[in-house]
This record gives C-alpha cells, sequence and structure tokens, in this order.
C-alpha cells in the first residue's frame, strides 16, 4: 500500500512483540498457538547471525518459566531472548537507585525483580507503603488493600511505575484487557501521580531492546500488532516499525493509524520479513 512506502534504512536486529505477533495466547484455556511463519522466522534469524528479541508486555511470569512453554509449542526462542517490562524496570530501578520496591503484581512479577536484585515487597506485608517505588504489573489477585497501600506509598514520596498503561490485548478468544493499566489508573486517580511505563510503548522498553541487541535503535525493526504499543514505540524512538496483520490490527485499521503510531510497513505474515529487503 502507498502509504507503506517511506525510505527505510536496514535493521540490523529485530524486536518482536510475542502475543499477535508470534503467537497468540488463549486466557481461558492457558495455552498458546504458535503462528504461520514464526518458527521459520526465528530459525532464519539465528542462522544469519542476525540478533533477535522479544518483549512482551505480558509481566505475569519471569521470562525463564515463559520461555520453557513457547518452546513446548514449538517456538524455538531461548530464554535469553525473551524479557518483560520487569526486565526493563529492573534496570530502571538500579539506575535510579532504588532498592526497596512495593509490588502489585503476581509472585512471579516479585520473583523476577528479585532474581535482578531487588528487595520486594507484597502490599499486605507490614511496614508496604515504606518503599521506594511502587511497581504494578499483572495482579489479578489485586484488592482494595493493595491499592490503599500503593496509594499511601506514592504519597508517601515513593516512585510510581507501570508494566503497562495498554487497555487491552489480542488473545486467541478475542481482546483482554489490561490488569496494569486498571490498577495504575486507580492508583493514578487517587494520588494525582501518572506512572512511568516500564513496557512497551515507554522509551525506557525502547532503550532496553536496542541496548540488549547491541545496536542504536534506529538500526532495530520492532515489529508488532498494536499501533498504540510496538509502532509507537519505534516511532518514538527511531526505530524501523513493522506491523502485523495476525493481531489487533486489520490492514485497514493500519492505514488508519495516526503518524505517531504508523508503521513504516505492513506485513501479513511474519516470515515476510526475511525477503523484504529489511535485513542486512
Ligand atoms: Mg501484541
Amino acid at each position: 500500500m502507498s502509504q507503506f512506502d517511506e525510505p527505510i534504512g536496514i535493521a540490523k536486529g529485530v524486536m518482536f512483540d510475542l502475543d499477535g505477533t508470534l503467537i497468540l495466547s488463549d486466557r481461558k484455556l492457558g495455552g498458546y498457538t504458535v503462528l504461520p511463519g514464526a518458527v521459520e522466522t526465528l530459525t532464519a534469524l539465528k542462522d544469519r547471525g542476525i540478533p533477535y528479541l522479544a518483549l512482551t508486555n505480558g509481566s505475569a511470569y519471569p521470562a525463564y518459566q515463559q520461555a520453557p512453554r513457547l518452546r513446548a509449542i514449538g517456538l524455538p526462542i531461548p530464554d535469553e531472548n525473551l524479557f518483560t517490562p520487569n526486565s526493563v524496570a529492573a534496570g530502571v530501578f538500579r539506575d535510579r537507585g532504588v532498592e526497596r520496591v512495593l509490588v502489585l503484581g503476581t509472585e512471579g512479577v516479585a520473583e523476577a525483580l528479585r532474581g535482578d536484585g531487588l528487595v520486594t515487597v507484597m502490599p499486605d506485608a507490614e511496614g508496604a507503603a515504606k518503599a521506594d517505588a511502587v511497581y504494578v504489573a499483572w495482579h489479578p489477585e489485586c484488592s482494595m488493600e493493595h491499592i490503599h497501600a500503593a496509594c499511601e506509598a506514592v504519597l508517601g514520596g515513593a516512585a510510581f511505575f507501570t508494566a503497562s498503561d495498554v487497555p487491552f490485548f489480542a488473545t486467541k478468544g478475542g481482546r483482554s484487557f489490561g490488569y496494569s493499566c486498571a490498577i495504575s489508573g486507580a492508583i493514578a486517580r487517587v494520588t494525582g501521580s501518572e506512572p512511568e511505563v516500564t513496557g512497551k510503548p515507554s522509551l525506557h522498553a525502547m532503550q532496553f531492546v536496542a541496548h540488549r541487541l547491541g545496536l542504536d535503535a534506529g538500526e532495530v525493526a520492532v515489529i508488532g500488532d498494536d499501533p498504540r504499543v510496538e509502532t509507537e514505540m519505534a516511532r518514538l524512538g527511531g526505530a524501523i516499525g513493522i506491523g502485523v496483520t495476525t493481531g489487533t490490527t486489520t490492514r485497514e485499521g493500519w492505514a488508519a493509524s495516526q503518524p505517531e503510531h504508523r508503521p513504516h510497513r505492513v506485513i501479513d505474515r511474519i516470515d515476510a520479513i526475511l525477503d523484504m529487503g529489511l535485513l542486512g
């Protein structure tokens, strides 16, 4: 389509979204399906020595628990190539001198942060409000007591972060809604403080991706299914944005997206990136 033919550079590395791009997850069944061409794409990148990683906004589990599940359904992704907003958050916390983090998330979220050397405190613990930072992530068991503790901490001066403020994401059964967005929205409304986002489309996430790939952002192809997530991040960070039609967004949807969300190219199968002159 003519609106997706602007000049682009050569990508020396690739960031993939997970849900809607490489796989579709089915939350009700707790399972995943690999999308057509995904296996061939990861295999070809490995063979060609092109660095890649997958960054999901799904924060429920540490990467070392998620990656084996993906390999079990046939997606050949090593643990060290899979990242979540928790990985990004840990780096931001280290840079800011944050030591003690109040976690509104599953045990998996806290485990991921502890794995990166942080001290985590859960919202029902004694003295929970005395934290350096509040981090909201996947938290289906969130209670009013948890929101209360987080509000007290933020009002007491704790920095405020969320894994994601994306309201919806694609699943096999249609759209599912983002708990981090709902919970951090509640805390923001009460405290008057807006959270910093660590997941996509934040610049924190873009910088993390480029750094991990050992590239400048302009050398990275950022591939995803959501104009408000991956391609917004690509535009914001100066990367090459590629939109897929296998998740939340149709070709017509991409065509109608705002300039700040618009991809440089749109593809209907993920393996199209292998022979479109994108990769160097
Ligand atoms: Mg997605």
